[in-house]
């Protein structure tokens, strides 16, 4: 079992693909292949084509996801039959809206410096006990390839603190050198730097941008994000889709003084931003912030999150975090799914540097090398039904 299955294009419109997978149709946007044509096979990741293949490659491919791809929607369709309950109701809507679909990326960790200090991270500026690491562009661009050519990923996240030693020059060179060598939906989490410098990023190739915009709450925000605003993550969220990036967004649970109420309007400002994803991590304390004593929020509270934002938007991208695996490393992510989500990513930050990516301690996975973890989430997805197939858009 691989984490993406190829379709057929049955039909184009401009920049629009329609994609067959079998018995089911999706659309997918196509910015990088002009000459594409009908009958032509392809990957598509996040709504986007990533990769044509030769029609005798798709169908070997094919021909051994026939069988199981069948058997998968039934399991899936077994497990949400009849629901109760708040999460078995949200898993039979996603279902219902999005059939079994599930998209894996891959995330890679360039570097764990940051300019910023929110109260919550692990890698703020000011924790002076951890040991910090920068990956150089070769670097970043080998695992990339690795990912890509060896590991088969079609969508990677590049992933940062807030660095500046990454100017726009080496940030560009990234992503155009990673373009060249490998078809693959490139997604960035670089923090807060300005439009000009998504602009750049988007125009070498990048096509979608991971910012968080943490809580709705604008005192919340000042509070735990000492020295920026609400205002200026919105500012900036919106640019990035002006752009033309697929956006993944959404918030932290169980930041001190977050109520209900906000963990509602949280889901609101998530959907209202229209991203293309929405990601719900816990916040788990780390021992060298502020906010090391503040309790680590049930596992409850971000499953009822999922579901409740399943529930009211049917047609979403959920990821499931690994901080919210880190909660359960044995249940964590099997129960997201249930509760609604149909997203996650894998870890692929070379193993020397994953340790150090210390948003906060202790993150599942990071025992594991790639292999075992890739073999975890195929194992999970067969147990729980669902295909890697593309959402659409
Ligand atoms: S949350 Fe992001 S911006 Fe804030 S300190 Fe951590 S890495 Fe830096």
């Amino acid at each position: 079992m691989c984490y993406a299955i190829p379709g057929k294009v049955v039909a184009i419109d401009d920049k629009v693909v329609t994609v067959e997978y079998f018995d089911e149709k999706k659309k997918a946007r196509n910015d990088f292949y002009a000459d594409l044509a009908v009958g032509e096979y392809i990957y598509a990741q996040g709504g986007f084509v990533v990769q044509r293949i030769a029609e005798e490659e798709a169908a070997n491919i094919l021909k051994t996801w026939q069988e199981l791809f069948t058997k998968l929607k039934e399991v899936d369709l077994r497990l949400t039959r009849e629901p109760k309950g708040l999460y078995q109701v949200a898993n039979a809507t996603r279902q219902r809206s999005l059939g079994n679909s599930c998209c894996i990326h891959g995330i890679i960790e360039f570097s764990n410096y940051c300019r910023s200090n929110c109260l919550y991270c692990g890698i703020r500026k000011d924790n002076v006990n951890l040991k910090r690491y920068r990956m150089d562009v070769d670097e970043i661009v080998e695992a990339c390839e690795y990912a890509v050519k060896e590991l088969k990923f079609k969508a990677l996240v590049l992933q940062s603190g807030e660095d500046l030693w990454y100017s726009q020059e080496k940030l560009v060179d990234i992503v155009e050198k990673v373009m060249r060598k490998c078809p693959v939906l490139l997604i960035v989490s670089i923090g807060e730097r300005d439009s000009e410098l998504y602009k750049k990023l988007y125009a070498s190739g990048a096509r979608g941008a991971l910012v968080r915009f943490e809580t709705s709450n604008p005192k919340l925000y000042q509070k735990y994000r000492p020295g920026h605003t609400l205002d200026e993550r919105l500012t900036l969220i919106k640019e990035l889709r002006e752009i033309g990036y697929l956006v993944f967004t959404g918030f932290l649970l169980g930041l001190p003084g977050q109520s209900e109420k906000d963990i509602l309007k949280d889901i609101e400002l998530t959907q209202s931003l229209k991203p293309e994803m929405f990601t719900f991590g816990p916040l788990i304390p780390h021992p060298d912030t502020p906010l090391k004593d503040v309790p680590v929020p049930p596992l409850e509270a971000v499953l009822n999150t999922i579901a409740r934002a399943r529930i009211l938007h049917p047609d979403s991208r959920i990821l499931v975090t690994t901080a919210l695996e880190t909660l359960d490393k044995e249940e964590g992510a099997q129960r997201g799914f249930l509760s609604g989500a149909n997203s996650l990513m894998v870890n692929l930050t070379p193993k020397k540097y994953q340790s150090l990516y210390q948003i906060y301690p202790e993150r599942a996975g990071t025992e594991l090398d790639t292999k075992q973890k890739i073999e975890k989430v195929l194992q999970l997805l067969t147990t729980i039904g669902r295909a890697p197939t593309d959402l659409g858009m």
